[in-house]
């Protein structure tokens, strides 16, 4: 892969993180494979607005398990808060839109901006505010995710109408701002938060789930009991 001379890219990896497991870790793993980008940037979610149920853990708990899963990991990572930072000053919901309008004008109108997502956030990406506008600033790279589809005739027509004529290459996408899509179809960890939260509040250690010293924290700091 020949990336242009000076142009930075970016991999955003959004989430909950209630708690990190080894999907997201995967997810992430997966595209920094794919792109060799220059930096991971990992952002916890304030107050995301389809989590109508709210976060069981703490902000500052969800940074220290993103923190400590990722300390070991092989990758350029950079923990970024300005989500839960805008959240706990406003108490509003976090919009992706506005967070990827942020990250451009902090990283300028040439990095290449790689917005990471899992099938199941593909399905419903149509219902998010302004979606088609998500492009403008960043590419989007979706991975399958068992229990999704990622097939696109099983998609939105105006999802699977959308990402058919953006689909772009790693290299396009590492040379190019926003704008492409990619489509990495050969995950498969069948992992999700909710099912290693139901594990916690009935005394069973996922330990294959997520990272050991992520379960150090979780049984140190007594979370996900109730
Ligand atoms: P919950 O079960 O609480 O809804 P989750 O496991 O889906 O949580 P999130 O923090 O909401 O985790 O996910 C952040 C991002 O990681 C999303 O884009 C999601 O699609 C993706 N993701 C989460 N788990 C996986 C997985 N097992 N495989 C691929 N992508 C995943």
């Amino acid at each position: 892969m020949r990336p242009q001379p000076g142009r930075r890219c970016v991999v955003v990896l959004g989430g909950s993180f209630d708690p990190i497991h080894q999907g997201h870790i995967a997810l992430a793993a997966c595209f920094s494979r794919l792109l060799e980008p220059d930096e991971l940037r990992i952002l916890p979610a304030g107050n995301p607005w389809q989590k109508t149920q709210g976060l069981k853990a703490s902000a500052q708990d969800r940074v220290e398990m993103v923190r400590l899963a990722f300390a070991a990991a092989n990758m350029p990572v950079v923990i970024d808060e300005q989500e839960i930072r805008r959240t706990s000053v406003s108490g509003e919901a976090s919009y992706t839109l506005d967070t990827l309008r942020l990250l451009r004008d902090e990283l300028g109108p040439d990095s290449s901006i790689a917005f990471l997502m899992g099938a199941d956030q593909l399905l419903g990406l149509h219902t998010w505010h302004n979606w088609q506008k998500l492009f403008d600033y960043a590419h989007i790279c979706v991975a399958s995710r068992p229990g999704f589809t990622l097939n696109m005739t099983d998609l939105p027509l105006e999802v699977t109408t959308e990402f058919a004529q953006r689909i772009g290459t790693p290299e396009q996408i590492r040379n190019a701002a926003c704008g492409l899509t990619c489509l990495a179809s050969d995950l498969a960890v069948d992992i999700s938060a909710t099912e290693i939260r139901h594990a916690l509040q009935h005394g069973d250690q996922p330990n294959s789930l997520i990272p050991a010293v992520v379960l150090d924290y979780i049984q140190q700091h007594h979370l996900y009991k109730n």
